[in-house]
């Protein structure tokens, strides 16, 4: 019997589950359908982070990865038949888009779909309360999700490869051109890089994982959003080689990966969360509009908005296509609590450069930052981006590895360039706003909003 195994969100051969379905069934087609709905959406980081993905699975599979463009809804129940698949096999997408297409295929495929596994340690919708609800809050649904538990890994990829009976497809429709926007570096895709960066995470950072992961001038974290956001390693790798580190930083680590679950979670119970708050917190009068928006928005997003911490991370979005978490969420306060301007705008921006960009992540930890989300910081905790960087760049040196305009200054007096002569910085823009200010008018709205 041939089945087709249909890559999505799990560009590896080992620890996948569903692969290993199809393996048992008989022979297996492995093919990737670029869809020109996920394509355009993607952005120019993504699109070229999943070609390289995708280069170096094909070279897993001696070339026998079949590309395919157009919907999936046509193309696979074509493929079937070309070649009599009696079956197709994936992992569940748990996102609302992705389910709605899945629904869709299976309507028109005439052969089974067959779902096993998910990106996530426990799929979404599993961990429920004891009323058959979705948690609300993060940390009992880290403990009931621990609780549930999750599988020991699938086979590793080189006994993946042995198991499979590969049939030709044919010839692939040929991979986009896709070039990363000028200045923005890569880091190196595939399964093989992934399990290295983790391999080096375990034998060095990870010690100091718990003191140390706010940091954005060490270094000091794991890097795998990016091999987590397209599959090229499985949470539950990563989770097995926790389990035999008994630390405070192991367990900090799998914290992370609890959140990555839960978001998932959430957005698996409220797929509105995507685009629309899940709790009110402002009144709708009070967010910037027009040219005042668009000029906020052309300051943040440029790194231009002459705080240097904030600047720093948007930079490094646009040089890596990747930010440090504590950056990010600095960054996304500033936008929302200092420049007024709501969330949604600062997670399209996200979306068009993160190479981890995912929607499940971006969306509810902007709503997190934002304090619109259900286990979400307080609205009124606004992030002070001055005292962010002293604390957590305390030497500076993060600010001026972006901030090319600073690199002159040393120290900590890098976060208060407007403390010193013009001539330390004639280049850097002054502050764009006083933060005080702004943050007593966000504090004074959100009194408005709980009046009204
Ligand atoms: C405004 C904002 C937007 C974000 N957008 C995304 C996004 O689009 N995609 C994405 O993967 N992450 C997103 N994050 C979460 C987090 O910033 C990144 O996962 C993290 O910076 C990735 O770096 P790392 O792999 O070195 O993390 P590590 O510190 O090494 O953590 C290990 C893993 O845990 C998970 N993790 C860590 N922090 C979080 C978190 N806050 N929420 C969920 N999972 C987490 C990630 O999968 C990460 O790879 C966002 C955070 C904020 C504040």
């Amino acid at each position: 019997m041939t089945s087709l195994h249909w890559f999505r969100r799990d560009l590896r051969l080992g620890d996948n589950p569903a692969l290993m379905a199809a393996a048992d069934s008989g022979a297996v087609l492995p093919v990737f359908v670029l869809d020109p709905a996920l394509w355009s959406a993607a952005g120019d980081p993504r699109r070229a982070y999943l070609v390289r993905s995708l280069r170096a699975l094909d070279g897993q599979l001696d070339g026998r990865l079949l590309i395919r463009r157009g919907r999936p809804r046509t193309v696979l129940p074509h493929l079937v038949r070309e070649v009599e698949a009696e079956a197709v096999h994936v992992a569940e997408d748990c996102a609302p888009a992705g389910r709605r297409r899945d629904e869709a295929v299976e309507d028109a495929l005439g052969v089974p779909l067959i779902r096993t596994g998910s990106p996530y340690a426990v799929t979404p919708g599993r961990v429920r309360t004891g009323g058959g609800e979705g948690y609300k809050v993060f940390t009992p649904f880290r403990r009931a999700w621990q609780d549930h538990g999750w599988h020991s890994p699938a086979p590793d990829h080189r006994a993946a490869l042995s198991k499979l009976d590969l049939v030709d497809g044919g010839r692939s429709d040929d991979l986009p051109d896709a070039d990363p926007p000028e200045g923005l570096t890569l880091p190196d895709a595939g399964e093989e890089a992934a399990l290295d960066r983790w391999a080096e995470m375990l034998d060095g950072p990870l010690a100091h994982y718990d003191t140390e992961r706010d940091r954005p001038d060490l270094d000091s974290t794991s890097r795998l959003s990016v091999p987590l956001k397209w599959g090229e390693i499985h949470p539950r790798t990563i989770l097995a080689d926790l389990a035999r580190r008994r630390s405070i930083a192991a367990d900090t680590f799998r914290g992370q990966i609890a959140w990555r679950d839960f978001h998932a979670d959430v957005l698996f119970h409220t797929p509105s969360a995507r685009d629309t708050s899940l709790t009110a917190v402002l009144p709708d009068d009070s967010w910037a509009e027009g040219a005042e928006e668009r000029e906020a928005l052309a300051a943040w997003t440029a790194g231009r908005t002459g705080f240097p911490l904030v600047d720093a991370g948007m930079r490094q979005l646009l040089a890596e296509g990747w930010m440090h978490n504590r950056v990010r969420m600095v960054v996304a306060s500033f936008l929302v609590k200092d420049l007024h301007v709501r969330w949604q705008r600062g997670a399209e921006h996200f979306m068009a450069w993160l190479i981890d960009g995912d929607v499940p992540q971006n969306q509810l930890n902007w709503q997190w930052v934002a304090g619109t989300g259900r286990d979400a910081s307080p609205y009124f905790r606004v992030f002070n981006p001055v005292r962010q960087g002293q604390k957590f760049d305390p030497d500076g040196q993060y600010v001026r590895r972006w901030v090319p305009e600073l690199r002159d200054i040393p120290g900590k007096a890098v976060h208060e360039p407007w403390k010193l002569p013009r001539s330390a910085a004639p280049d850097y823009p002054e502050p764009m706003l006083d933060h005080g200010a702004e943050r007593a008018a966000t504090l004074e709205a959100y009194q408005e909003h709980r009046r009204r």
